[in-house]
């Protein structure tokens, strides 16, 4: 909630740079416009969580040494003034109505300025649109846009590690409130911001942060509700405070419930998820699964059904020339992520399911053996496998005749067309009885007919996939041989 909550603790120390000195080093004058990711070890993740000191673990002996003061008084001050409003204030439709519109601007200042703006940049805005959105997100109270976006990008940066602020992986609740409640526990990981250092509007309400909060947050609602119909009290309650905090829990929402609740139609390495009810509380930011993998992109949902007013505000703005250079990551690449969880979840299915014995772990009989053998018990040759069909004969859907005038023969153009063209069903039962590979192997022309349907297309990881570098497929003499 404050600049003072990334302070603690100190930096450590990093390993000597293990990149040599750049342009950038001869910049050092200006550290603002430095990159303060330009130096670090390419260890820095895996180094800093070893070495880099963490505060304790709270517990009932140190929470109340532990807490952020600043971050605390916010988040309770606000909610009992709108609960001490909501049960002696009346609440009138006016205001009412003027706060849900107050909630949508201020919303849209974190959603569509801090957030796709200025922590991603994933589209240019002009000024009068900057200044509206720094005023705009400075209403919503939740930091000024440099600290926020810092705390974003590192965000992403270091996703379900420690180094990310709001690490998913320690909870529900610390992911949607408990980080800023107490000090942090670690600086959050390196994040570079000196794009924004250098811009004029980011700097500007930096250095206004405090009586922004107050215009924009209380001063613009009760003075809105106030002068317009008279509703003073209810304007500071309810469309100052009470919105607040939909605005703030709202925001929070991202950090948590999009980290929790829903599908990962894009990739499931890290904790994002989509969900239409965390799009809903969020103001479109809910399909977090295709943010986090495309974090440039103006967009959270890529549908046009899908609830996002956030990018419908962004592409508003691009019509009336406010905003432009609007991001949008390649179709191709954005369907090769859903391709590829698809092809998991399906290839999840394949490997709940039994498919038929492989033809290298059946036993290669002679045709006499097989002759002998069907004296013993029902088998059946089609397409080169010898099939046990003893199981089988009384459920034939033709009758059981029909299987027993071919024990101990080639049933081969019976099955596939010359009785009856058996369905595809029953191709892949039958496959399921084969306990033999009939010697001599199969007529040419018939390999497709040895094929089961259920195996014709399959989903195989590269590491199966025969290829020249796969050892499967070299006669041991090399390509160059
Ligand atoms: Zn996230
Ligand atoms: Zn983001």
């Amino acid at each position: 909630m404050s600049d003072a909550a990334d302070a603690r603790p100190a930096q450590a120390t990093l390993t000597p740079p293990l990149t040599p000195p750049s342009k950038w080093s001869k910049l050092g004058k200006d550290k603002e416009e430095t990159p303060a990711d330009i130096n670090i070890p390419d260890n820095y993740v895996a180094w800093t969580l070893k070495n880099q000191k963490a505060l304790p673990p709270i517990s009932w002996d140190n929470w109340w040494k532990e807490l952020n003061y600043i971050s605390v008084m916010v988040l309770t001050i606000t909610p009992a003034i709108s609960i001490w409003g909501l049960c002696t204030q009346k609440l009138r439709w006016e205001t009412f109505l003027f706060s849900v519109f107050y909630y949508y601007v201020t919303g849209l200042g974190i959603t569509a300025g801090y957030h796709r703006l200025w922590a991603h940049r994933s589209y240019n805005a002009s000024k009068p649109l900057q200044y509206f959105l720094a005023m705009a997100g400075a209403g919503a109270v939740e930091g000024s846009i440099k600290w926020w976006s810092r705390g974003h990008r590192a965000h992403h940066r270091y996703t379900d590690t420690d180094l990310d602020p709001y690490n998913a992986h320690r909870g529900l609740w610390w992911s949607h409130i408990g980080w800023m409640l107490v000090k942090p526990r670690r600086k959050p990981g390196v994040a570079d911001i000196s794009d924004l250092s250098k811009n004029d509007v980011v700097r500007w309400q930096h250095r206004w942060y405090i009586q922004l909060i107050l215009i924009c947050g209380f001063l613009i609602p009760t003075f809105v509700c106030g002068l317009g119909w008279g509703d003073w009290m209810g304007g500071y309650v309810f469309a100052g405070a009470g919105r607040l905090c939909f605005v703030h829990h709202s925001t929070f929402c991202v950090n948590s419930l999009a980290h929790w609740l829903g599908e990962a139609p894009f990739d499931d390495k890290h904790t994002p998820r989509d969900h239409l009810v965390t799009a809903l509380v969020t103001i479109g930011e809910g399909y977090h699964n295709f943010h986090h993998q495309f974090p440039m992109d103006y967009r959270n949902a890529i549908k046009w059904y899908q609830y996002d007013p956030t990018k419908w505000f962004i592409w508003v703005c691009q019509q009336l020339g406010l905003a432009s250079h609007l991001k949008v990551f390649p179709d191709n690449e954005v369907r090769k992520g859903q391709l590829t969880m698809q092809l998991k979840r399906l290839r999840e299915q394949q490997e709940g399911l039994r498919f038929a014995p492989d033809s290298n772990d059946l036993p290669v009989i002679s045709w006499e053996s097989y002759q002998e053998q069907s004296l013993k018990r029902p088998l059946i040759v089609i397409a080169g496998f010898i099939h046990d069909v003893s199981d089988f004969i009384d459920q034939h859907p033709g009758g059981p005749h029909l299987i027993t005038k071919y024990i101990g023969r080639d049933a081969t153009t019976a099955f596939f067309g010359g009785v009856y063209d058996h369905s595809n069903a029953a191709h892949n039962l039958l496959s399921m009885k084969r306990v033999g590979v009939l010697h001599g192997g199969t007529q040419h022309g018939l390999d497709d007919k040895a094929i089961p349907p259920a195996q014709r297309l399959r989903v195989a990881r590269y590491s199966e996939l025969s290829s020249p570098n796969n050892s499967a497929w070299s006669d041991g003499e090399g390509l160059l041989g």
